[in-house]
């Protein structure tokens, strides 16, 4: 009989995040000050970040230490375990062996409080009162919720109004934890106003609530910002999921020839895969794999040119480098709200760049299928996020068995779909629609890139 799945003891949780920032070979390209084109200051960042995280994202040091208090928080649901997917495998008849790494077990569901509950104990460390930040179906800002709330801070949180309309669960879970859900725009600040001003009945969108969000934090003394992705601290709290990880497939006495992870800004991917990618920079394992899978609606990585863009639409962020179909893109509306986003890490883009990570992308009606299949044999039901790489973990399953290759499967398991139903039955129901994002638009998008 095989294990189904690999569970650490609490006294196994890694002591340490990995810093892939020490391992490239060449160094990433700074954020860029849009006023002045010179690389951003410290200082810049000091008015909506606290001094650790800012430490933090231009750090080169390769092991971070967790903070007690933080590794305290993380083991009401870590370690998280790892799982070998035997009943997928033998319904696919594969050769290969697919192993799943699940972070829906945490409070809010998904990989995200890895960072958020960082971020709170490192504000709330440096006095800061309060959080504010944004959210679109409501993942992020759950999550933060979740984690102000154990660190005592309060916590404001615009949520994309037709959300805050249309999907309320999420916006309950954040007021049970304690925060101020704001439909934005919102008339909380300059940046809101002025969209109300121009259109009441104004939907919103995540660039307008993350301007709102930065103006709350930047014009408050006692407040600061909160973001859920894309920045190198992010993405170096949740190397905590591939560092587990990697203790578990020693335990399985196994190692992955490829690694899926869905990519919305690219944090659950990253966290997922660069304690593996450190393996194929030192050249131990040049043959690994690693495939970031994104929605052919809003294929960033895959159609995107690697360029200097803002990271909102109102222009308020830094320039950072990275894939981009642009910052006034407006992707379609799929239901994995979470790979909406317009561009990705800088991090996990120069390794794509550099020719160390690959990309992928899907369509949805083929994503809920692999993840209804998923369901119907491992029991999971995946966040519409999640089934993008699902879906390629089985074409590559499906591939072996064709070719008999007994390869390692490994894919990010990001979080649960309780709170997607509607999507799910849609697509159970066929009335899913897919979406190709036209060339046409890409290249107008495109053209209002920054010079
Ligand atoms: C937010 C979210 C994502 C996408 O964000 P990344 O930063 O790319 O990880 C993926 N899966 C789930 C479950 C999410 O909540």
């Amino acid at each position: 009989m095989e294990n189904t799945k690999f569970l650490l003891d609490e006294d196994e949780i890694p002591r340490k995040w990995y810093n892939i920032q020490a391992d490239l070979p060449t160094p990433l390209d700074p954020p860029i000050n849009p006023a002045t084109k010179e690389p951003v200051k410290a200082s810049d960042l000091e008015p909506i970040f606290p001094v650790e995280l800012i430490k933090q994202e231009v750090s080169t040091e390769r092991w971070i230490p967790i903070p007690e208090e933080v590794l305290d928080v993380y083991r009401l649901w870590r370690p998280t375990p790892l799982y070998r997917a035997v009943k997928l495998e033998k319904a696919l008849k594969t050769p290969a062996r697919i192993y799943f790494k699940w972070e829906g077990v945490s409070p809010p569901g998904s990989h995200k409080p890895n960072t958020a509950v960082a971020q709170a104990y490192y504000n709330m460390k440096q006095g800061v009162a309060r959080l504010a930040t944004e959210t679109g179906a409501g993942q992020w800002g759950s999550s933060l919720a979740f984690a102000t709330c154990l660190f005592d801070l309060d916590c404001t949180i615009y949520m994309v109004r037709v959300s805050y309309e249309q999907k309320p669960y999420r916006r309950i879970l954040m007021e049970t934890w304690g925060a101020e859900c704001i439909p934005s725009p919102s008339n909380r600040t300059q940046f809101g106003k002025k969209m109300l001003e121009a259109d009441p009945e104004c939907p919103g969108s995540l660039g307008i609530a993350i301007s709102e969000a930065i103006e709350d934090a930047a014009t408050h003394e006692d407040a600061k910002y909160s973001l859920g992705s894309v920045l190198n601290h992010v993405l170096l709290h949740q190397t905590i999921v591939g560092l587990e990880c990697k203790k578990q497939f020693e335990m399985a006495d196994d190692y992955p020839d490829v690694i899926f992870g869905c990519v919305g800004g690219g944090s659950n991917f990253s966290g997922a895969c660069f304690p593996f990618v450190a393996d194929k920079l030192s050249g131990e394992k040049p043959e690994l794999r690693a495939v970031a899978c994104e929605p052919k609606a809003c294929p960033t990585l895959t159609k995107g040119p690697y360029t200097y863009d803002h990271g909102d639409t109102a222009k308020l962020t830094p320039l950072l480098k990275m894939y981009t179909l642009g910052h006034e893109f407006v992707p379609p509306p799929i239901h994995a709200g979470g790979l909406r986003y317009h561009g990705d890490a800088p991090l996990l883009c120069k390794l794509v760049k550099d020719g160390f990570v690959e990309a992928a992308a899907y369509h949805q009606n083929e994503v809920f299928e692999a993840a209804v299949l998923f369901a119907r044999t491992e029991g999971f039901v995946v966040a519409p996020e999640t089934a993008h790489c699902v879906k390629a973990a089985i074409d590559e399953a499906l591939r072996c068995k064709k070719t008999g290759e007994e390869k390692v499967i490994l894919f990010a398991n990001s979080g649960h779909g309780h709170f997607d139903l509607a999507a799910y039955d849609a697509y159970l129901t066929g009335k899913l629609i897919d979406y190709e994002y036209p060339a046409e638009l890409v290249k107008q998008a495109l053209a209002k890139l920054p010079k």
